[in-house]
């Protein structure tokens, strides 16, 4: 393993070399069914055609120009974006944590141009995971990744989510610029949030002009089976969110969306990203987009999904000694477990299955939407494998 990289990342054995739809190749021959999909990014397979035309034939054309130029890709994007949403405007970046970055500071610029600079306090939550900027992090509620960083940023403060008065008190003080929260937990263990715990939050934001921001790097774009999680619920619509990861389809972009009355304070000057939405991105984006929000893909997810969820309720059933929860969204899944789930990770791989991490024990499960049943089928079988596997290992050491 190379020990020119900076050591932060504890990587898999597994040197990936190319990938088809849920299909990843190693260099070695091996071949895993891919159910982390770049953790909820490659959303619709590896290499998908339409993707690699719409990349390719821009490459021919044009990569990057800045944005002192109108880029013709960024307003259809975000025409789509906007069409499909709350939304009035949009912000590309590159990143997830650049979209929250941008949302976080089109909060508090919404404040300072309504004549109130002194409403700058953040609420993020418990076991939220909002990237790895600082001010991401300062808003995440996992305090190992600000750990030897120094201080949380000033204005940055934790909640729970099961703490409603907490919750209320912090919304209506005076100082109160914004709550940011993911509509369903993606690193946090795949904790879905519901109706009436959002509409209370959405109902206390406006009723005190805290601005609401969502967080759906992980959970939009069709993982969940709409196009953003939160419009499973009428009428709890943010002020502004985050979107990123499926995006791109595995292309880095990411983008912040805003109403018109939330991005008052983003004029001229406020706020900028050389390579954000360039050329390359936007095509891309726009080929990801009009597959992602077709009716066809999102149906799959909600097929899939059930098909999936059924599959590993009835393994955890017969599994009590090694899973005890099966939660999430549509194709955001959680599977809280018993044995460590990194080891289960490496034993899943073993039975040529990928999936992901996440907290309170769990592996997550990030298929493509575009999984089919067949496939779904083969994971459940893998995972099966790799929990017998575990069960016997377990047997054997007592
Ligand atoms: C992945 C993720 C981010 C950060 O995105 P990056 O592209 O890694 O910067 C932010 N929020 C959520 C919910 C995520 O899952």
């Amino acid at each position: 393993m190379s020990s020119e990289l900076m050591a932060v990342y504890n990587r898999a054995p597994v040197e990936v070399e190319r990938g088809e739809g849920v299909w990843l190749h190693a260099r070695d021959g091996r071949v895993f069914l891919d159910c982390v999909a770049g953790i909820a990014t490659n959303s619709l397979g590896h290499a998908h055609p339409a993707l690699v035309a719409a990349l390719t034939e821009q490459a021919h054309k044009l990569w990057h120009v800045s944005n002192i130029f109108r880029i013709p890709g960024q307003e259809e994007l975000a025409h789509r974006l906007v069409e499909n949403s709350f939304a009035d405007v949009v912000f590309f970046g590159n990143s997830g944590s650049e979209a929250v970055e941008c949302a976080l500071k089109t909060a508090r610029k919404y404040h300072a141009a309504n004549g109130q600079p002194e409403r700058i306090d953040i609420f993020g939550f418990a076991s939220s995971f909002h990237g790895r900027t600082y001010a991401a992090v300062s808003a995440s509620g996992n305090p190992a990744y600000l750990d030897g960083f120094g201080p949380r940023l000033p204005g940055y403060h934790q909640l729970v989510i099961d703490d409603a008065a907490a919750i209320e008190e912090a919304i209506r003080q005076p100082t109160a610029a914004a709550v940011i929260v993911e509509p369903v937990q993606g690193e946090g263990g795949a904790r879905a949030l519901d109706e009436a715990w959002l509409r209370r939050v959405r109902d206390l934001c406006s009723e005190t002009g805290t601005l609401l921001i969502y967080d759906e790097v992980q959970c939009g774009m069709g993982r969940t089976g709409k196009l953003f999680a939160h419009q499973w619920f009428d009428g709890v619509e943010p002020d502004i969110m985050a979107v990123a990861k499926a995006l791109g389809g595995g292309f880095p972009v990411g983008a912040c969306l805003s109403t018109a009355a939330a991005a008052k304070g983003m004029v001229v000057g406020t706020h900028g990203s050389t390579f954000g939405g360039n050329p390359l991105a936007m095509a891309v984006g726009k080929a990801a987009f009009d597959l992602i929000a077709s009716a066809a893909t999102l149906d799959n997810v909600r097929t899939i999904a059930a098909r999936l969820h059924d599959g590993l309720r009835s393994l955890a059933a017969h599994y009590p000694d090694i899973a005890v929860d099966v939660r999430g969204k549509g194709l955001l899944i959680g599977v809280k477990l018993i044995p460590n789930n990194r080891e289960m990770m490496a034993t899943a791989r073993d039975h040529g299955l990928l999936v992901a991490g996440g907290g309170d024990n769990c592996v997550r499960l990030l298929p493509s939407l575009l999984m089919t049943g067949a496939e779904a089928d083969e994971a459940l079988k893998r995972l099966e494998q790799a929990f017998a596997a575990t069960r016997a290992a377990v047997a054997e050491a007592a």
